[in-house]
């Protein structure tokens, strides 16, 4: 690599590999809980009159809310949630909640209770370099006593959100608490990021997490090229998150 013209092109051919290896790793967590979903679905509502378009929908929901709540709960993304229920026909709202909460309990219920640190390599072709992936994951990050559910009037201990003030619609999601209050979608995200206690009972709440990613390339005497990416998920120190690129 001689100049610093063709070094910068290929730092941005190694940050676009480095992404499409990210989308890669999520996908892969994707259909790992999608997967599973079905066939927790096919036999828990095996003797339900569901369609099969139903299970697969449903599955796909619930998966894409578990990543996603880790995104809502971890990064604060900007998640809105459309009027969904009409999607699932031959379900009961009163069914959907209860097996939505039951399988988030047990997805949550598999990820780590001790520090995780995980390793691995990568070989990828297309800039002809190494990525090296270290993904550490503490205790305390690893699981959450908040779910996502619909609103159930005769489920729910509060029936209006408690930061403001807004009645629930049935069928909205909410966010629901381990002490069984419940806050909207909408002001959980900003509430868990300022604090980790029930805003209706003051519980504390292990909610709130963070990830953070950094990527470093690096260049020895031959032109070899590695990437160490650094994934950590830790609970929510008020840091800044850092995703930046940094070539060394
Ligand atoms: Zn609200
Ligand atoms: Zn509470």
């Amino acid at each position: 690599m001689n100049t610093s013209t063709e070094k910068s092109l290929f730092r941005s051919e190694v940050s676009h590999a480095v992404e499409m290896y990210f989308i890669e790793f999520i996908d892969r967590v994707f259909g790992y809980a999608r997967n599973a979903y079905v066939e927790f679905l096919q036999k828990h509502f095996a003797d339900y009159n569901i369609s099969a378009n139903d299970i697969r929908d449903f599955a796909n929901f619930l998966a894409e809310d578990v990543v996603d709540l880790a995104g809502v709960v971890v990064l604060g993304k900007n998640h809105k949630k459309k009027k969904w229920t009409e999607q699932f026909r031959s379900i009961s709202i009163e069914l959907l909640y209860k097996n939505l909460k039951e399988m988030q309990i047990s997805y949550f219920s598999t990820l780590p209770r001790e520090n995780m640190f995980y390793r691995s390599c990568y070989q990828e072709t297309y800039f002809g370099g190494d990525i090296h992936h270290t993904d550490t994951c503490f205790k305390e990050g690893a699981h959450t006593d908040v779910l996502i559910v619909p609103f159930v009037e005769k489920f729910s201990l509060n029936t209006s959100c408690p930061v403001c003030f807004e009645d629930y619609d049935e069928g909205k999601f909410i966010y629901e608490m381990s002490c069984g209050h419940s806050i909207d979608c909408g002001c959980a995200e900003d509430w868990f990021v300022e604090k980790s206690v029930c805003p209706y009972c003051s519980r504390k709440v292990k909610a709130v997490v963070e990830t953070s990613r950094q990527a470093h390339v690096s260049w020895d005497e031959n032109d070899e090229i590695t990437v160490d990416i650094y994934l950590t998920t830790k609970p929510y120190d008020r840091k800044k998150i850092d995703y930046g690129m940094d070539a060394g």
